[in-house]
């Protein structure tokens, strides 16, 4: 993986959540990967957590790539800062250039999306067909119930010993740069 400058790709939500430490953590990983000099690559929203990943890098001179599908591309919703917006057909479309752009996939708290997007790399990854990290930001216990119904998964012998370590779990936003810089 590139060691030097790297792109990261971040799932999010596209709300706020009720728990303000979520877009405090959201704030502080923009500012971390300014510090470094990497680039965002993301939803290319405006709401949420998604916006404020993206605001954050953009005021810390990181370079934001938007990915967003046509169906999506609504002004109103997009993020009007953004260095890069690729406007794609469809969601399969999105994730593949997601992929291609970044080295790294960071996951933080969100819904459906977010899961979608988390569980798509993570099979793709059991699969083989990618070879991307990924790093599920848990803060406050956040992803605790997820993690659970996992090690449920494995007990009842639906997904296999070997898969345990698929991902990687950061509780703290220094333990995601930690993980990040030691790829
Ligand atoms: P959710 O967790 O359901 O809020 O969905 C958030 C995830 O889905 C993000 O990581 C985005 O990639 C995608 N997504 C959901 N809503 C939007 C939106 N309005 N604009 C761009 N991406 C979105």
């Amino acid at each position: 993986m590139n060691r030097g400058s790297k792109a990261v790709c971040v799932f999010c939500g596209s709300q706020f959540g009720k728990n303000p430490v979520f877009a405090q953590a959201a704030q502080l990983l923009g500012q971390g990967m300014g510090k470094r000099g990497w680039s965002l690559v993301y939803g290319g929203g405006d709401l949420g957590l998604m916006g404020v990943v993206a605001k954050s890098c953009i005021s810390h001179g990181c370079k934001v790539v938007g990915v967003i599908p046509k169906f999506l591309d609504d002004a109103e919703l997009v993020h009007p800062d953004l260095h890069e917006l690729v406007v794609v057909e469809a969601m399969y479309e999105r994730k593949r250039v997601m992929e291609e752009r970044s080295d790294a996939f960071c996951v933080f708290p969100g819904g459906f999306g977010t899961l979608d997007e988390l569980f798509e790399f993570v099979a793709l990854l059991q699969l083989k067909q990618h070879s991307k990290p990924i790093i599920l930001f848990n803060p406050q216990g956040f992803f605790d119930p997820l993690l659970l119904q996992i090690k449920h998964m494995m007990e009842q012998g639906f997904i296999q010993e070997k898969y345990k370590k698929l991902f990687h779990t950061a509780s703290s936003v220094e333990e995601v740069f930690s993980i990040l810089e030691g790829l």
